[in-house]
């Protein structure tokens, strides 16, 4: 069943059916038949136009147009099309058209909040990173995080590898490694029996002397 509703809050009155009458009723005046409950009982559907210029304020002595309603992480958020978007992209997008896949809307006044398309360049995501940390909004040098707080860092026993060691590609899986776990068996084991020299294992299994030593002082392939 379908209704031709009213753009005018006025008419929008919520009718019960009078409780004497099981079907529908027909409202006298306007001649068609009203089958109208809490359910039925919506708001017309207004333009996105309407539902967007509303929420941005074109006054602010900087130039940009502010979003003034739900934001996160500063950025203007719109409900479309059954899910929240990013306000300065859907604006972007009806005055100027599509973003192509893969592409940020980027703020060249930095305003994250800004929807006017005058103020906004699409980018790489690396471009924008860029962007960002010449314009200061990653801390870096300095301002990094963990210059600030160095006692944040996972370091020692919090450290990722001590932490989960089950988690590191060891040998092989590393996929730098340039021998396998046999080979440092049968490395270390040669070297131990003596005869050879590191330089020697190392011609031989294709690695460096350097290598060589790093296995034999378990500096790596330490697990096997
Ligand atoms: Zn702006």
């Amino acid at each position: 069943m379908s209704h031709t509703f009213s753009r005018n809050p006025a008419d929008l009155i919520l009718r019960k059916r009078p409780a004497s009458c099981g079907s529908s009723i027909t409202t006298a005046g306007l001649g068609r038949s009203l089958f109208w409950n809490e359910r039925h009982a919506m708001p017309a559907k207004r333009p996105v136009e309407d539902r967007f210029w509303e929420k941005v304020d074109k006054s602010c002595p900087n130039g940009c147009w502010e979003w003034t309603a739900k934001k996160k992480f500063g950025y203007g958020r719109f409900f479309v099309n059954g899910k929240f978007r990013q306000a300065h992209r859907v604006s972007y997008e009806m005055i100027v058209g599509p973003i192509p896949d893969g592409l940020c809307a980027c703020h060249k006044c930095d305003n994250p909040s800004c929807v006017r398309p005058e103020h906004i360049f699409l980018g790489t995501h690396a471009e924008n990173m860029r962007d960002a940390v010449i314009k200061g909004r990653i801390p870096s040098g300095d301002r990094h995080i963990l210059r600030r707080h160095p006692e944040r860092a996972a370091r020692g026993d919090r450290s990722g590898a001590r932490m989960h060691p089950e988690r590191l590609p060891r040998g092989e899986d590393n996929g730098y490694s340039r021998v396998t776990s046999s080979q440092v068996i049968a490395i270390r084991a040669a070297y131990a029996s003596g005869g050879v020299t590191q330089r020697e294992l190392g011609e031989r299994y294709g690695i460096t002397q350097s290598n060589v030593s790093a296995i034999l002082m378990r500096k790596t392939w330490r697990h096997v």
